[in-house]
C-alpha cells in the first residue's frame, strides 16, 4: 500500500491556508489534471492525481473534517468517515460548472458513487423510464359528457427485435473484462478499500459485442403507440389524467407514467364557473313586460323557461341540474341564465309613434327602478 500523501501537500497549500486558498488551489489543479485535458498516455496518471486532489479538497474544504485531519491525520479521517462520507457535502459542482466541465468525470473515475446527486444515478439504479406529458384539447360538450380519445404517443418501448437484451439475436453478451462480470470494482485508496460500480459496463457485468441492429444495443426502440384515453365527465382545463405505466420504458424495461393535461375549448354561448354554466339570453322587450315562455339552450338540448311579467334586464334564472357533472362527487351543477332585455332598433315611423303614445301613459307606478332611484336621490340632497 502506497503511503498517503499529506492533504496540504497534495493541494500545495500551507497548513493555515484559508478556505479561499484551498478552493483556488483545487481549481488550479483540477484544470491541470482533468483527465479530459491531458494526452491519452498521461490519462491514467492524471486520473490518480485527480482522485488525490479531489479527496484532499473534500476534507480541507469542510471545517469539521479539516479539524479532524489536523488533529489525527489520515487515520483520524479513516476512523470517522467512510470514503463516500469524505466527499459528502463537498462542493465540486460549482467549481466544475465554473470551469466548464461536467461532473460526469466523477462518475467515470469513482464509479457510481453518487455524492453529487446528478440525477443519473437514481435513474440508473431504479431503471424507471421517463414520464411523458401530453396536452389534450377537448370541446366544452366533451368536458361535460366525458369522452374517449385516441392519442398517438411517440415513446421508447422495449425493443421488439432483441426483447430488451441489446444484443443481435443469435449473439451473446460477453463478460466485462474490467470487473470480470461482477459489475463492481474494488479500489484501494490508502487506508481504504472501496467498492464502486464498474464504469465500463455501468455495473451490468457484461458488454455487448454485437449490438441489436434495431436498437443499436440500447434495448429500447422508439415507437408510435396509439393509446385510448378515457376523459371523465366534468373535467376542466388544467386537469391531469395519469395513465400509470404508459410512459417510456427505462433501461430495465420499467415504464414511467403518462400524464394527460386537459385543455377545454371555450364555448360560443356558455361560460363555466366551477360546476355551473352561465348563459346570457336576449329576451324581447315585450316578453319582458308581459311575461311568457322562452327557449333556453342547455348542454343537452333546449328547455322551456318561464319569464314572469315585469322581468328586468340582468335578472338571473337558475335551471337546476343543467350544469357540469361534479367530478369528485355525485350530482350536477346548475345553468344560470342571465336575461338581457333587448331594445328594438331600426324602428319604422309607425312603431315610433306607437311607443310615444305608449310612453305618455306611463307613470312612476309602472317604473319600479326609476321610482327607487328617485327616492335615493331625494335622500341624498335632503
Ligand atoms: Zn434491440
Ligand atoms: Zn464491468
Amino acid at each position: 500500500m502506497a503511503t498517503k500523501r499529506d492533504y496540504y501537500e497534495v493541494l500545495g497549500v500551507s497548513r493555515n491556508a484559508s478556505k479561499e486558498d484551498i478552493r483556488a488551489a483545487f481549481r488550479k489543479l483540477a484544470m491541470q489534471y482533468h483527465p479530459d485535458r491531458v494526452p491519452a498516455e498521461k490519462k491514467k496518471e492524471a486520473e490518480e492525481r485527480f482522485k488525490e486532489i479531489s479527496e484532499a479538497y473534500a476534507v480541507l474544504s469542510d471545517d469539521q473534517k479539516r479539524a479532524q485531519y489536523d488533529q489525527f491525520g489520515h487515520e483520524g479521517i479513516g476512523a470517522r468517515y467512510s470514503y463516500e462520507d469524505i466527499f459528502r457535502g463537498a462542493d465540486f459542482t460549482s467549481i466544475f460548472e465554473d470551469l466548464g466541465f461536467g461532473t460526469s468525470i466523477f462518475e467515470e473515475i469513482f464509479g457510481d458513487f453518487g455524492f453529487f446527486g446528478t440525477g443519473r444515478r437514481s435513474s440508473r439504479r431504479t431503471g424507471r423510464g421517463r414520464d411523458l406529458q401530453f396536452d389534450l384539447e377537448i370541446s366544452f360538450e366533451e368536458a361535460a359528457r366525458g369522452t374517449t380519445k385516441t392519442l398517438v404517443v411517440p415513446r421508447y418501448e422495449v425493443c421488439s427485435t432483441c426483447r430488451g437484451e441489446g444484443t443481435k439475436p443469435g449473439t451473446k453478451k460477453v463478460e466485462c473484462s474490467r470487473c470480470r462480470g461482477t459489475g463492481q470494482i474494488k479500489v484501494a485508496q490508502g487506508f481504504f478499500t472501496l467498492t464502486t460500480t464498474c464504469a465500463s459496463c455501468q455495473g451490468e457485468g457484461y458488454r455487448i459485442q454485437t449490438p441489436c441492429p434495431t436498437c443499436r444495443g440500447q434495448g429500447r426502440e422508439k415507437v408510435e403507440r396509439r393509446i385510448e384515453v378515457k376523459v371523465p365527465p366534468g373535467v376542466d382545463t388544467g386537469a391531469h389524467l395519469r395513465l400509470s405505466g404508459e410512459g417510456e420504458a427505462g433501461p430495465t424495461g420499467v415504464r414511467g407514467d403518462l400524464y394527460i393535461v386537459i385543455y377545454v375549448k371555450p364555448h360560443p354561448l356558455f361560460e363555466r364557473h366551477d360546476d355551473d354554466i352561465y348563459l346570457e339570453l336576449p329576451v324581447s322587450f315585450v316578453t319582458a313586460c308581459l311575461g311568457g315562455e322562452v327557449e333556453v339552450p342547455t348542454l343537452n338540448g333546449n328547455v322551456k323557461m318561464k319569464i314572469p311579467p315585469g322581468t328586468q334586464s340582468g335578472k338571473v334564472f337558475r335551471i337546476r341540474g343543467k350544469g357540469f357533472p361534479r367530478l369528485h362527487s355525485a350530482g350536477q351543477g346548475d345553468e344560470l341564465v342571465r336575461v338581457i332585455v333587448e331594445v328594438p332598433t331600426a324602428l319604422t315611423a309607425e312603431q315610433k309613434k306607437l311607443l310615444r303614445d305608449f310612453a305618455v301613459t306611463l307613470d312612476e307606478a309602472s317604473l319600479p327602478l326609476t321610482r327607487s332611484f328617485q327616492e335615493k336621490l331625494r335622500h341624498l340632497f335632503k
